[in-house]
C-alpha cells in the first residue's frame, strides 16, 4: 500500500491515467469516473474513462461523456491503453470480476492501483484505497478524496460538481436511503454551490423515459407483478421476448424493482430479466434481510444487504423456481 503524501507527490506531475468502473454503469460508477476525471484533466493528466460496457443514455449529458471509450466496443485500443497507464483507478467497484474481461488485463498491468469504493469485501488488487462500506455512493468518497485526500477543494468545479452530484443522487435513491446523512447533505449542499444544477440533473436522470420503457414500466406493474404475501415478497419476471417487444435498451429495466419493494408490508422483491446470455436478477430489501447474502449464496452474485444482484445460466423457468423456494428458509427474517 502506497502512503497518501507519495500520492499526492506522485499526481502533483502528469501522469497516464485510465478511470474504470464496474459494467453495467449506473449513475454512481459513471458519476464516479467522470467526476475523478474533470477533477485530473484540470491537474493536467492525460485520462481516460473506460467503462466495461455501454449505459444508460441518461447520463450522456455528463461533462467528458464523449471521451468516454466502451471496452467491447474498442477493445484493441482500450487493451492499448490500459497497458500504457501508469495508474489505473477502479471506481465504484472492488473486485476486478466486475469489469468482465478487462480484469484480467488490469490484473496483469504494473500500473499503481488506487480503488474508490463503497462495496462489502474489497479483493486485494489495489495499491491505494478510498474505502468506506458506510458511504451512500463512491462519488462521495471521490468527493474526500479531492478534498481531505489530495486537499484541493478549490478543484471542486462545475463540472466535477454536476458528475458527483449525479453519483450522490442516484445511489442514495434521491438522497432517501438510510447512508444519506446530514453530512451527505452538506456534501451535496457544496456542490451545488460550486455549479451542479440540482433541478437540471433530476430531470435529465428521472424524467427522460423513452415512451417504450414506460409502457414497459405498466406492463411490468399490471401483469407481471406476483405478490407472495405470506413471504413477505414481490416478484417480476420479464422473457427475453418481453424486452424484445418494448425494445427495452440498457438502463430501461433499471429502477423496476423498486416498485415491488414499495408495496406495504413487502420486505424483499426481485426483478429476474432473461438476458440473451444468462438470467440475471436484482434483489431489494428492506431492513435487516440480507440480499447480497441470497445473491452470493445462490445466484454467483453480491452486493449491499439492501441492493444486490446475480446471474444464473439455468433457465428462466428454474430461477424463477429456485427463487421462490428458498423463501421458506428466510422466513423468520422477512416476517420480522
Ligand atoms: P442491480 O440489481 O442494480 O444490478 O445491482 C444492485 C447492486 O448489487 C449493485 O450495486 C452491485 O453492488 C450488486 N451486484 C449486482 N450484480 C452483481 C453481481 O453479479 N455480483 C456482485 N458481486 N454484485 C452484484
Ligand atoms: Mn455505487
Amino acid at each position: 500500500m502506497l502512503d497518501t503524501a507519495l500520492l499526492r507527490e506522485l499526481l502533483a506531475n502528469p501522469k497516464r491515467i485510465v478511470i474504470t468502473t464496474h459494467h453495467k454503469p449506473d449513475g454512481d460508477a459513471m458519476g464516479s469516473s467522470l467526476g475523478l476525471y474533470n477533477y485530473l484533466i484540470q491537474k493536467g493528466h492525460h485520462v481516460k474513462v473506460i467503462t466495461p460496457t455501454d449505459y444508460p443514455d441518461v447520463f450522456n449529458w455528463m461533462p467528458g461523456n464523449g471521451e468516454v471509450i466502451i471496452y467491447t466496443e474498442q477493445t484493441d485500443l482500450s487493451n492499448q491503453l490500459i497497458n500504457q497507464a501508469e495508474i489505473i483507478c477502479c471506481l465504484d467497484f472492488n473486485a476486478l470480476g466486475r469489469i468482465n474481461e478487462m480484469g484480467e488485463v488490469v490484473r496483469a498491468t504494473s500500473a499503481l492501483k488506487l480503488m474508490i469504493d463503497h462495496h462489502l469485501e474489497p479483493e486485494d488488487f489495489d495499491d491505494y484505497r478510498v474505502w468506506n462500506i458506510n458511504a451512500c455512493a463512491s462519488a462521495q468518497l471521490v468527493f474526500e478524496f479531492i478534498v481531505d485526500v489530495m486537499q484541493e477543494r478549490h478543484l471542486l468545479n462545475k463540472d466535477v460538481a454536476a458528475c458527483l452530484y449525479t453519483g450522490i443522487m442516484t445511489d442514495s435513491g434521491s438522497f432517501r436511503f438510510p447512508s444519506t446523512t446530514s453530512a451527505v447533505h452538506r456534501i451535496v449542499a457544496e456542490l451545488i454551490d460550486a455549479g451542479a444544477e440540482n433541478w437540471r440533473i433530476h430531470q435529465e436522470v428521472y424524467d427522460n423515459s423513452s415512451e417504450t420503457r414506460l409502457r414497459f414500466l405498466g406492463h411490468c406493474l399490471s401483469n407481471k407483478l406476483e405478490v407472495m404475501y405470506e413471504h413477505h415478497t414481490a416478484l417480476i419476471w420479464v422473457t427475453k421476448a418481453e424486452l424484445e417487444q418494448y425494445e427495452i435498451v440498457t438502463g430501461d429495466t433499471e429502477g423496476v424493482v423498486n416498485f415491488a419493494l414499495s408495496i406495504t408490508g413487502v420486505k424483499l422483491a426481485a426483478f429476474i430479466v432473461e438476458r440473451p446470455d444468462k438470467v440475471k436478477l436484482s434483489l431489494r430489501s428492506r431492513g435487516d434481510f440480507p440480499a447480497n447474502e441470497v445473491c452470493k449464496k445462490y445466484f454467483n452474485g453480491g452486493g449491499h444487504r439492501n441492493a444486490a444482484g446475480g446471474t444464473s445460466t439455468d433457465t428462466l423457468e428454474q430461477v424463477i423456481k429456485q427463487f421462490k423456494s428458498i423463501l421458506p428458509e428466510y422466513k423468520k427474517l422477512l416476517e420480522q
